[in-house]
């Protein structure tokens, strides 16, 4: 499914909802601490970190991902690719430990209504999160 991720790219696919504050950061618009970029994926540093380390990980073309729960097998290379840059992320950082989420929807604490995943260590987690 690279080749049609490709496609996505090259044709510049938006989807119908609403921008987020996430594209300005990818057409970088808003600075931010970017950790990570590939043709794929953008990671940069969260503005408000809950851990000494906090990064977030966003598709570059959000192509109906607005929130995890529209995913489908057609999303799975770009997800794959996001979990990818988390495991290099973790290394780049050495961190011992850290925590991967993905809130979908208000009542899961989702802000920003283009997929993301937050990349948090640098402290011991705690369980159950709140
Ligand atoms: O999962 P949720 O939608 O709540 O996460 C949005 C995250 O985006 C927050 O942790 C917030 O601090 C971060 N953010 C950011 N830079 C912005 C706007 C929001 O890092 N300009």
């Amino acid at each position: 499914e690279r080749g049609r991720w490709d496609t996505i790219l090259h044709a510049g696919a938006r989807d119908a909802a609403p921008e987020t504050i996430f594209d300005r950061i990818l057409r970088k618009e808003i600075p931010s601490t970017v950790v990570h970029e590939d043709a794929y994926v953008l990671a940069f540093r969260d503005i408000n970190p809950v851990a000494p380390s906090h990064v977030l990980i966003i598709p570059k073309v959000r192509e109906g991902l607005t929130q995890l729960r529209f995913a489908t097998a057609d999303h799975a290379f770009v997800l794959g690719k996001m979990l990818e840059a988390a495991a290099k992320i973790a290394a780049d950082e050495k961190l011992e430990g850290f925590r991967l989420v993905i809130n979908d929807g208000p009542k899961g604490g989702q802000e920003v209504y283009h997929l993301h995943m937050h990349l948090i260590g640098g402290r011991t987690m705690k369980w159950p999160p709140g």
